[in-house]
C-alpha cells in the first residue's frame, strides 16, 4: 500500500569531512566514523510510581530524532564506493533498566578493506556499555532497488540489517526501521519490520510484497503511539497485575508481541491518516 503524502526530514549537520590525508587527519576520520551517544533515559523509576513506562514506546516518541541523526551520521560514512548507510538504535539495559541510544555510519575504505556495518557498531558499543538488547533500529541507506540488491541479493524498497552480522546480532523482537534516501540526504521511503519478520524474508528465494510508507512526521508517529498503545492494551493491565518487582521479567517476556505491535501500529496509523 503506498501512500501519497510526504513528509521528508532534512539532515541538518554540514559535512566536516576532510582530506583524510595525514595521520592526525586519518585519526580524526575514524573518529567520526565511531558510534555517537545522542540519548539516555532511566525507565525502572516509572515502576516504583505504579505507572508502566514500555521502553518499546521511545520508538514513536524517538523517531523524529532518530531519523534526524541516523540522516547525520551517514554524512560521516567512509565508504569508498559511497555506499552510504547511517543508522540509530535504542539499546536497553534489562540490568538497570535504562535506555540510550547511538548512531554511527558504515566504513569501507577500500575494496579489500573490511566492512564495518552502521548496525553492528552501534551493536558492539552498546553490548560494551551493558545495553544487551536492541529495542529500534533506524537505518537510512540507499533508496535505489538495483545497489541494495548487490549487498543483500533482494531488490527491496530500503536496506534492511545484513544477514552475515548485522542480523544475528538483533534479538527477533528488535523493531528495524529502514530508510532510503535520496542525494541530498532526505529520508524518502520507509519499512518497519521486527528482525524476526526480516531473517524471514532472507530465509526463502521469495521477494517480499512491498509495504512502503511515505510519511514521517511527528503526527504519523504519534498517531502509530496511541494505536500501539490500544493494540497492546491486555498485555499493559497483565503489567500491573505482577508485583512491582517482577515487572522487568514481564517486560522482556511480552517483547515479541510488542514489537509486532509497533510495526503493525506504524502501518495501520498511515492507512489512517
Ligand atoms: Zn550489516
Amino acid at each position: 500500500m503506498i501512500i501519497q503524502k510526504c513528509y521528508k526530514i532534512k539532515s541538518t549537520m554540514p559535512s566536516t569531512e576532510g582530506d583524510p590525508g595525514s595521520a592526525t587527519d586519518r585519526k580524526v576520520a575514524e573518529s567520526k566514523q565511531a558510534p555517537v551517544q545522542i540519548f539516555y533515559a532511566d525507565y525502572s523509576f516509572m515502576d516504583e510510581t505504579g505507572k508502566w513506562h514500555d521502553p518499546f514506546e521511545y520508538i514513536f516518541t524517538n523517531a523524529v530524532s532518530s531519523i534526524g541523526a541516523a540522516l547525520d551520521a551517514r554524512e560521516r560514512s567512509n565508504s569508498y564506493r559511497k555506499f552510504q548507510v547511517g543508522a540509530t538504535s535504542l539499546s536497553i539495559s534489562d540490568e538497570r533498566q535504562e535506555i540510550t541510544s547511538f548512531a554511527a555510519p558504515n566504513s569501507k575504505v577500500a575494496k579489500q578493506a573490511t566492512r564495518r556495518c552502521a548496525e553492528i557498531k552501534i551493536i558492539d558499543r552498546a553490548k560494551d556499555s551493558g545495553f544487551n538488547f536492541t529495542a529500534g533500529m533506524f537505518v537510512v541507506g540507499t533508496a535505489d532497488h538495483k545497489k541494495i540488491e548487490e549487498v543483500t541479493g533482494k531488490p527491496t524498497p530500503t536496506l534492511h540489517p545484513c544477514v552475515i552480522s548485522c542480523l544475528p546480532a538483533l534479538d527477533e523482537s528488535s523493531v528495524v526501521l529502514s530508510f532510503g534516501a535520496d542525494k541530498k540526504l532526505q529520508a524518502e521511503s520507509m519499512e518497519a519490520h521486527t528482525a524476526r519478520e526480516l531473517w524471514e524474508i532472507y530465509d526463502t528465494d521469495e521477494l517480499p510484497a512491498e509495504r512502503v510508507l511515505y510519511d514521517f512526521s511527528p503526527e504519523s508517529f504519534a498517531l502509530a503511539h496511541t494505536v500501539y498503545l490500544d493494540l497492546t492494551e491486555s498485555v499493559r493491565s497483565s503489567h500491573y497485575k505482577y508485583p512491582v518487582e517482577a515487572r522487568k521479567f514481564h517486560e522482556i517476556k511480552t517483547r515479541t508481541q510488542r514489537s509486532e505491535a509497533v510495526v503493525e501500529a506504524i502501518y495501520t496509523a498511515q492507512l489512517e491518516r
